[in-house]
């Protein structure tokens, strides 16, 4: 057999391991994305399990057990500091949110005219202020 032919042999032998090789590869990686995919799914489903349990947490519906009140106390911990952060950017944008009943106001409210509490930052801010009428 003459070099040429030898050549010609071992590029086509290299040629037929890469497609098969690359075949491989490209079947791990259907699998790969399959097992990200409904490992996904398996997440979503999960935070509707957790979004149901925290609602009966909320309405007082069931007997939870303890480290299940926890994480729902810690979920209040997270939903009070994105309302209080929430509430600083409506500050910004010229809104203020009464701390007591959660109305939004205009910036420079000095009492918020659903519950009459002070909201403009006084010393006295977020103490209902009763006006006694005659
Ligand atoms: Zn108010």
């Amino acid at each position: 057999m003459d070099f040429f032919e030898n050549v010609k042999r071992a590029v086509s032998d290299t040629a037929q391991t890469v497609s098969k090789a690359s075949g491989e590869v490209a079947s791990k990686v259907k699998t790969r994305y399959s097992i990200y995919d409904t490992n996904s799914e398996i997440k979503r489903i999960l935070g509707e399990i957790g979004l149901e349990i925290y609602q009966l947490y909320k309405n007082d519906e069931a007997e939870l057990s303890d480290s299940i009140l926890e994480k729902c106390r810690e979920l209040d911990e997270k939903n009070e500091i994105i309302e209080a952060a929430e509430a600083k950017l409506d500050s910004k944008k010229g809104v203020v949110t009464c701390k007591n009943c959660g109305e939004k106001l205009g910036k420079n409210a000095v009492f918020c005219h659903k519950c009459g509490s002070r909201v403009d930052g006084g010393e006295d801010g977020g103490v209902t202020i009763t006006v006694t009428e005659e």
